[in-house]
Formats: C-alpha cells, sequence, structure tokens
C-alpha cells in the first residue's frame, strides 16, 4: 500500500456523485471546512476524473485541515 501520495497520482475510488468506481486523481485543491467554513489552501485531494467532483481526502492531509480548523 501507498504511503504517501502526490499531486498527479492516479488511483481508483467510488464517487458519490458517479455512484460507481472511478479514475481519480491527486489534485492540490482549496477545501472549504464543513464545521467552521474556513478555507484551507494546497490541500491533497482525490478528484473524480469524470465530474471532476472531490471524492476523498488521503489521510496524509488530515492534520494540515485539522491545524486550519483548530485554535482560529
Ligand atoms: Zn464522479
Amino acid at each position: 500500500m501507498k504511503l504517501a501520495w502526490n499531486a498527479g497520482d492516479y488511483a481508483a475510488n467510488e464517487c458519490k456523485r458517479c455512484h460507481k468506481v472511478v479514475r481519480t486523481r491527486f489534485e492540490l485543491r482549496t477545501v472549504r471546512l464543513a464545521r467552521s467554513r474556513l478555507c484551507v489552501p494546497d490541500v491533497l485531494v482525490d478528484v473524480c476524473t469524470e465530474c471532476d467532483h472531490m471524492v476523498s481526502i488521503p489521510p496524509q492531509s488530515v492534520p494540515q485541515l485539522r491545524e486550519a480548523g483548530v485554535g482560529k
């Protein structure tokens, strides 16, 4: 299993919008936190190549989001 993803890497994941397993690409995106409504720039996320939906956030990006959402 791969431990760290890089922008431009490809994977396969289930897209909730397409309702199927799709090819996904890792990209750096600005992620908006649902709870605090904070926008965190340059977060590595998994994006559906078919509909551009953000499929998942890899575990390696979670601390980055947590840091942005806490203590501000
Ligand atoms: Zn999709």
